[in-house]
Protein backbone atom coordinates (compact mmCIF):
# COMPACT_ATOMS: atom_id res chain seq x y z
CA UNK A 1 0.00 0.00 0.00
CA UNK A 2 1.12 2.91 -0.60
CA UNK A 3 -0.02 6.18 2.18
CA UNK A 4 0.24 9.68 1.35
CA UNK A 5 -0.14 12.35 4.21
CA UNK A 6 -2.12 15.07 2.66
CA UNK A 7 -2.43 17.19 5.88
CA UNK A 8 -0.75 16.61 9.59
CA UNK A 9 -2.37 19.73 11.16
CA UNK A 10 -4.70 19.72 14.41
CA UNK A 11 -7.91 21.08 13.91
CA UNK A 12 -7.03 24.75 13.49
CA UNK A 13 -3.97 24.06 11.40
CA UNK A 14 -0.47 25.35 11.56
CA UNK A 15 0.45 28.46 11.41
CA UNK A 16 -3.10 28.35 12.82
CA UNK A 17 -5.94 30.19 11.59
CA UNK A 18 -5.53 33.26 13.64
CA UNK A 19 -2.36 32.09 15.87
CA UNK A 20 -0.01 34.47 17.51
CA UNK A 21 1.58 31.78 19.01
CA UNK A 22 5.55 30.66 18.34
CA UNK A 23 4.99 27.55 15.97
CA UNK A 24 2.37 29.68 13.66
CA UNK A 25 5.05 32.70 13.26
CA UNK A 26 7.68 29.86 12.50
CA UNK A 27 5.44 28.58 10.04
CA UNK A 28 4.53 31.81 8.66
CA UNK A 29 7.98 32.92 8.25
CA UNK A 30 9.63 29.57 7.23
CA UNK A 31 6.52 27.91 5.39
CA UNK A 32 7.95 23.94 4.05
CA UNK A 33 7.53 21.39 6.81
CA UNK A 34 5.75 23.57 9.03
CA UNK A 35 2.90 24.43 7.30
CA UNK A 36 0.27 21.64 8.28
CA UNK A 37 -3.53 21.70 6.70
CA UNK A 38 -5.73 19.25 8.07
CA UNK A 39 -5.35 16.03 8.99
CA UNK A 40 -6.22 13.25 6.25
CA UNK A 41 -5.01 10.86 4.56
CA UNK A 42 -4.76 8.33 0.79
CA UNK A 43 -4.03 4.95 0.20
CA UNK A 44 -3.58 3.72 -3.42
CA UNK A 45 -4.82 6.69 -4.24
CA UNK A 46 -8.30 5.34 -3.77
CA UNK A 47 -9.28 5.15 -0.03
CA UNK A 48 -9.74 8.18 1.48
CA UNK A 49 -9.27 8.46 4.95
CA UNK A 50 -11.27 11.70 6.02
CA UNK A 51 -12.35 14.32 4.68
CA UNK A 52 -11.96 17.77 6.26
CA UNK A 53 -11.91 21.24 4.97
CA UNK A 54 -8.70 21.70 3.36
CA UNK A 55 -9.21 18.96 0.66
CA UNK A 56 -9.50 20.79 -2.23
CA UNK A 57 -6.29 22.95 -1.31
CA UNK A 58 -4.71 19.24 -0.97
CA UNK A 59 -5.81 17.76 -3.76
CA UNK A 60 -4.57 20.83 -5.75
CA UNK A 61 -0.95 20.86 -4.38
CA UNK A 62 -0.59 17.01 -4.47
CA UNK A 63 -2.53 16.70 -7.79
CA UNK A 64 -4.66 14.15 -6.73
CA UNK A 65 -7.86 13.14 -8.82
CA UNK A 66 -10.56 12.68 -6.43
CA UNK A 67 -12.28 10.47 -9.70
CA UNK A 68 -10.08 7.74 -8.30
CA UNK A 69 -11.11 7.65 -4.63
CA UNK A 70 -13.92 4.35 -3.87
CA UNK A 71 -14.27 5.18 -0.51
CA UNK A 72 -13.77 7.36 2.01
CA UNK A 73 -13.31 6.05 5.52
CA UNK A 74 -14.32 8.71 8.45
CA UNK A 75 -12.68 8.63 11.83
CA UNK A 76 -15.21 11.02 13.57
CA UNK A 77 -17.20 13.85 12.98
CA UNK A 78 -14.94 16.44 14.03
CA UNK A 79 -15.42 19.36 11.12
CA UNK A 80 -11.79 19.20 10.78
CA UNK A 81 -12.08 15.48 10.01
CA UNK A 82 -15.94 15.72 8.30
CA UNK A 83 -16.54 18.78 6.12
CA UNK A 84 -20.23 18.03 4.96
CA UNK A 85 -20.05 20.60 2.36
CA UNK A 86 -17.50 18.95 0.27
CA UNK A 87 -19.67 15.87 -0.25
CA UNK A 88 -22.17 17.69 -2.46
CA UNK A 89 -19.66 18.40 -5.40
CA UNK A 90 -19.52 14.80 -5.99
CA UNK A 91 -22.94 14.73 -7.10
CA UNK A 92 -25.34 16.13 -9.82
CA UNK A 93 -25.87 19.13 -10.64
CA UNK A 94 -21.66 19.62 -9.93
CA UNK A 95 -21.04 16.82 -11.57
CA UNK A 96 -23.19 14.86 -14.37
CA UNK A 97 -23.34 11.70 -12.30
CA UNK A 98 -26.86 11.11 -10.22
CA UNK A 99 -24.59 9.28 -7.82
CA UNK A 100 -21.69 9.65 -5.35
CA UNK A 101 -18.86 7.69 -6.42
CA UNK A 102 -17.67 6.41 -3.88
CA UNK A 103 -18.85 4.69 -0.44
CA UNK A 104 -18.99 6.31 2.91
CA UNK A 105 -18.26 4.82 6.23
CA UNK A 106 -18.35 5.98 9.33
CA UNK A 107 -19.94 5.63 13.12
CA UNK A 108 -23.38 6.32 13.97
CA UNK A 109 -22.60 10.12 14.11
CA UNK A 110 -21.17 10.47 11.21
CA UNK A 111 -23.86 8.64 9.16
CA UNK A 112 -26.79 10.91 10.83
CA UNK A 113 -25.24 13.91 9.40
CA UNK A 114 -24.41 13.11 6.22
CA UNK A 115 -28.26 11.66 6.40
CA UNK A 116 -29.49 14.75 7.19
CA UNK A 117 -27.53 17.21 5.26
CA UNK A 118 -28.55 14.89 2.45
CA UNK A 119 -31.68 13.34 3.22
CA UNK A 120 -32.49 12.46 -0.60
CA UNK A 121 -29.61 12.17 -2.27
CA UNK A 122 -27.92 9.00 -3.58
CA UNK A 123 -25.34 8.54 -1.44
CA UNK A 124 -23.93 4.76 -0.66
CA UNK A 125 -23.70 5.07 3.47
CA UNK A 126 -22.18 1.94 5.76
CA UNK A 127 -22.06 2.23 9.44
CA UNK A 128 -19.09 0.73 11.19
CA UNK A 129 -18.93 -0.63 14.43
CA UNK A 130 -16.24 -0.79 16.72
CA UNK A 131 -13.66 -4.31 16.06
CA UNK A 132 -16.23 -5.37 12.85
CA UNK A 133 -14.07 -5.58 10.06
CA UNK A 134 -15.16 -4.55 6.61
CA UNK A 135 -14.20 -5.43 3.48
CA UNK A 136 -13.80 -2.81 0.51
CA UNK A 137 -12.73 -3.86 -2.62
CA UNK A 138 -9.29 -5.66 -1.85
CA UNK A 139 -8.83 -4.00 1.24
CA UNK A 140 -10.31 -5.11 5.02
CA UNK A 141 -10.98 -2.38 7.65
CA UNK A 142 -10.83 -2.57 10.69
CA UNK A 143 -12.44 0.32 13.21
CA UNK A 144 -11.09 0.34 16.56
CA UNK A 145 -12.00 2.56 19.75
CA UNK A 146 -10.44 6.32 19.72
CA UNK A 147 -10.06 7.82 23.03
CA UNK A 148 -11.24 10.83 21.88
CA UNK A 149 -14.78 12.17 22.33
CA UNK A 150 -17.10 10.77 25.55
CA UNK A 151 -20.20 11.65 23.90
CA UNK A 152 -18.95 9.66 20.08
CA UNK A 153 -17.10 6.59 19.19
CA UNK A 154 -14.36 7.56 17.22
CA UNK A 155 -12.37 5.59 15.24
CA UNK A 156 -8.85 4.93 14.03
CA UNK A 157 -8.56 2.33 11.65
CA UNK A 158 -6.25 -1.21 10.67
CA UNK A 159 -6.44 -1.40 6.67
CA UNK A 160 -4.83 -4.75 5.56
CA UNK A 161 -4.09 -5.50 1.78
CA UNK A 162 -2.26 -8.80 0.56
CA UNK A 163 -1.22 -9.26 4.11
CA UNK A 164 0.56 -5.84 4.85
CA UNK A 165 -1.24 -3.66 7.50
CA UNK A 166 -1.85 0.28 8.54
CA UNK A 167 -2.90 1.21 11.65
CA UNK A 168 -4.02 4.86 11.02
CA UNK A 169 -4.39 6.86 14.54
CA UNK A 170 -5.59 9.97 13.92
CA UNK A 171 -7.34 11.93 17.43
CA UNK A 172 -6.45 8.45 19.16
CA UNK A 173 -6.14 9.82 22.97
CA UNK A 174 -4.24 7.27 25.03
CA UNK A 175 -5.60 3.68 24.29
CA UNK A 176 -7.87 2.02 26.95
CA UNK A 177 -6.54 -1.28 27.73
CA UNK A 178 -9.05 -3.06 25.83
CA UNK A 179 -7.52 -1.71 22.71
CA UNK A 180 -3.78 -2.77 23.42
CA UNK A 181 -5.35 -6.18 24.09
CA UNK A 182 -7.75 -6.19 20.71
CA UNK A 183 -4.26 -5.35 18.85
CA UNK A 184 -1.88 -7.34 20.88
CA UNK A 185 0.16 -9.92 18.45
CA UNK A 186 -0.80 -8.70 15.29
CA UNK A 187 2.14 -7.61 13.53
CA UNK A 188 0.99 -3.90 11.84
CA UNK A 189 3.43 -2.88 9.71
CA UNK A 190 3.26 0.83 10.09
CA UNK A 191 1.59 3.38 12.29
CA UNK A 192 0.26 6.57 11.31
CA UNK A 193 -0.30 8.22 14.76
CA UNK A 194 -1.52 11.71 16.38
CA UNK A 195 0.75 14.10 18.05
CA UNK A 196 -1.49 16.74 18.88
CA UNK A 197 -0.10 18.42 21.78
CA UNK A 198 3.37 18.03 21.37
CA UNK A 199 5.94 19.74 23.97
CA UNK A 200 2.39 20.88 26.29
CA UNK A 201 -0.28 18.40 27.37
CA UNK A 202 -3.37 19.75 28.47
CA UNK A 203 -6.10 18.09 30.76
CA UNK A 204 -7.95 17.55 27.47
CA UNK A 205 -7.49 13.31 27.45
CA UNK A 206 -8.50 13.09 23.64
CA UNK A 207 -4.80 14.06 22.07
CA UNK A 208 -1.81 12.91 23.48
CA UNK A 209 1.36 14.71 23.34
CA UNK A 210 4.75 13.71 22.92
CA UNK A 211 5.54 11.65 26.01
CA UNK A 212 1.85 9.82 25.78
CA UNK A 213 3.02 9.30 21.84
CA UNK A 214 6.34 7.27 22.96
CA UNK A 215 4.28 5.80 25.35
CA UNK A 216 1.65 4.45 23.56
CA UNK A 217 4.26 3.24 20.61
CA UNK A 218 6.35 1.40 22.97
CA UNK A 219 3.62 -0.49 24.49
CA UNK A 220 2.61 -1.35 21.16
CA UNK A 221 5.61 -2.39 20.09
CA UNK A 222 6.51 -4.41 23.36
CA UNK A 223 2.55 -6.44 22.82
CA UNK A 224 3.56 -7.37 19.63
CA UNK A 225 0.69 -5.11 18.16
CA UNK A 226 3.75 -3.33 15.53
CA UNK A 227 6.52 -5.82 13.78
CA UNK A 228 9.69 -4.76 15.43
CA UNK A 229 10.80 -2.61 12.54
CA UNK A 230 7.49 -0.93 11.83
CA UNK A 231 7.39 2.64 10.47
CA UNK A 232 5.55 5.03 12.70
CA UNK A 233 4.81 8.28 11.30
CA UNK A 234 3.16 11.06 13.46
CA UNK A 235 0.19 13.28 12.27
CA UNK A 236 -2.16 15.70 13.91
CA UNK A 237 -0.15 18.56 15.05
CA UNK A 238 -1.40 21.62 16.49
CA UNK A 239 0.44 25.06 16.62
CA UNK A 240 -0.64 24.79 20.19
CA UNK A 241 1.86 22.10 21.07
CA UNK A 242 4.73 24.74 20.86
CA UNK A 243 6.64 22.33 18.70
CA UNK A 244 8.05 22.99 15.19
CA UNK A 245 8.87 20.20 12.72
CA UNK A 246 12.52 20.30 12.91
CA UNK A 247 11.85 20.24 17.06
CA UNK A 248 9.48 17.11 16.39
CA UNK A 249 11.82 15.50 14.40
CA UNK A 250 14.78 15.94 16.94
CA UNK A 251 12.54 14.66 20.02
CA UNK A 252 10.71 11.92 18.25
CA UNK A 253 13.67 10.30 16.45
CA UNK A 254 15.23 8.71 19.56
CA UNK A 255 12.17 6.82 19.64
CA UNK A 256 12.27 5.81 16.49
CA UNK A 257 9.36 7.47 14.95
CA UNK A 258 9.37 9.92 12.11
CA UNK A 259 7.52 13.73 12.38
CA UNK A 260 4.93 13.18 9.98
CA UNK A 261 4.43 16.58 7.25
CA UNK A 262 1.82 17.29 4.70
CA UNK A 263 2.69 15.45 1.28
CA UNK A 264 5.14 12.69 3.29
CA UNK A 265 4.61 9.60 1.62
CA UNK A 266 5.63 5.72 2.02
CA UNK A 267 5.67 2.55 1.00
CA UNK A 268 3.45 -0.42 3.57
ZN1 LIG B 1 -8.89 16.41 14.67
Amino acid sequence: MKVLLMGTGGADGIPALYGSDRVSKVARANGGKDLRTRSAALIDATLKLDLGPDTLSQVHRFGIDARDWSAVFFTHSDEDHLCLSEIQYGMFPFVDDEKLDYTIYGNEIVCQLIRHRYPEWPIDLIELKSYVPVVHEEYHVTPIKATHKGDEECHNFIVEKDGRKLLYATDTGFYRDEVFDFLAGREIDALVVECSEGFQKTPYIGHMDIAQCVELVERLRANGALISDARVVTTHHAAGGDATHDELVAALKPHDIEAGFDGFSFDV
